[in-house]
C-alpha cells in the first residue's frame, strides 16, 4: 500500500502508512466452562505448616465455595491428551526454612477443566540464598526519639540478628545525632554474635540529626575490609529514624551516589510519625 501525498485535502487510498501498524484485533475471550463458577484467590488464608494462601472455586448465584488442592508439589508430566487449557492460578505460598528464616515463595499452577493440577511454576523451589550480606544499622539516637522508642530500636536490631543466626550474615551497628558512634563492627560481631551482649552498652546520644552526614560516615568507615567488611558480599545499609533531618550540612543528594557506587544497597525504617517529631532546641539538651 502507498501512501499518497499527505496535505491538505490530499490523502490517499489509505491514510494509514504502510510503516503503521494497524491496532490489533480484540479477540472474544473463550467461553469459561463452568458460567456459574469463579476462583477466588485467598492469599492470606492461612494453613498448615506455615502454609499461606489458597484457591477457591465459587458458585456466585450460591454463593458456596469450595477449595481447589493445589499441592505446590512439582506436577506430574502432561497427559498424552490432556484436557483443553483451561486456567492460570497464583497466589499460595510454599515455607521453605533458609537459616533460621521461613521464605514463603508463591507459584502458579495451570489446572485443567476439572480444576485438577497440570503444570507449576515454577516448577520447583527456589534455593536457599547462598550469598554472604554484610549489614550496617544505622540508628538514630537524636532527642526526638523518645527513650521508648530508641529501647524499642534495640530490641528490633536484637530480633534481627537473631533470626540471622545460622546464616552468612554480618552486622554493624552506629548511632548517629550530631556525631555517628559507632558501637560495633562487623569483626566484633564475628567474635560475639550474641545481640544482648553487643547491645548492651548502647545508650542514646539525644541531640540533632544529622543523618546525611552519619550516612556518608558510615559508608566510609564501615563498609571497609579494617571494619571486617567482605569484598564478595551484598552491602546493606538500614537506618532507623523518624526522618526528620536537622542541623545537618550535608544533602541527601550528596551522599546517594556514593552509596550506589559502591554498590549498597538501602532501607529506612520508620519511627513512630515520620516526620513529624523535631528536635529540641539545643538550649535543652544535656550536657
Ligand atoms: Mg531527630
Amino acid at each position: 500500500m502507498t501512501a499518497g501525498k499527505v496535505g491538505r485535502g490530499t490523502w490517499g487510498r489509505n491514510p494509514c502508512p504502510s510503516s503503521v501498524v494497524p491496532p490489533p484485533k480484540i479477540l472474544p475471550l473463550p467461553p469459561f466452562p463452568h458460567p456459574d463458577r469463579v476462583l477466588v484467590g485467598a492469599p492470606l488464608q492461612r494453613g498448615a505448616g506455615n502454609k499461606m494462601g489458597t484457591i477457591y472455586r465459587c458458585r456466585h448465584r450460591s454463593g458456596k465455595c469450595q477449595e481447589v488442592p493445589v499441592t505446590g508439589e512439582s506436577s506430574p508430566p502432561p497427559k498424552k491428551n490432556p484436557p483443553k487449557l483451561d486456567i492460570w492460578a497464583c497466589g499460595p505460598t510454599v515455607p521453605q526454612a533458609c537459616g533460621e528464616n521461613i521464605h514463603l515463595n508463591g507459584f502458579c499452577v495451570l489446572l485443567d477443566t476439572n480444576l485438577q493440577q497440570l503444570q507449576r511454576i515454577p516448577a520447583a523451589q527456589p534455593e536457599c540464598p547462598k550469598r554472604s550480606s554484610d549489614v550496617v544499622l544505622l540508628i538514630d539516637g537524636s532527642g526526638s526519639i523518645d527513650n521508648y522508642d530508641f529501647s524499642t530500636m534495640k530490641t528490633f536490631i536484637a530480633e534481627v540478628m537473631k533470626r540471622f543466626k545460622g546464616t552468612d550474615t554480618q552486622f554493624a551497628l552506629s548511632q548517629f545525632s550530631d556525631i555517628v558512634l559507632n558501637h560495633f563492627d562487623f569483626n566484633t560481631f564475628r567474635s560475639s554474635q550474641d545481640p544482648i551482649a553487643l547491645l548492651k552498652h548502647v545508650r542514646q546520644r539525644q541531640r540533632s540529626t544529622r543523618t546525611a552526614t552519619a550516612i556518608w560516615k558510615v559508608l566510609m568507615e564501615m563498609f571497609s575490609r579494617a571494619r571486617g567488611a567482605r569484598e564478595d558480599a551484598n552491602k546493606i545499609l538500614i537506618v532507623i529514624t523518624d526522618g526528620k533531618k536537622y542541623d545537618d550540612n550535608l544533602e541527601y543528594s550528596e551522599v546517594i551516589p556514593l552509596a550506589d557506587k559502591m554498590g549498597v544497597t538501602r532501607y529506612a525504617i520508620g519511627v513512630r510519625d515520620l516526620h513529624a517529631q523535631s528536635d529540641p532546641p539545643p538550649s535543652s539538651w544535656p550536657s
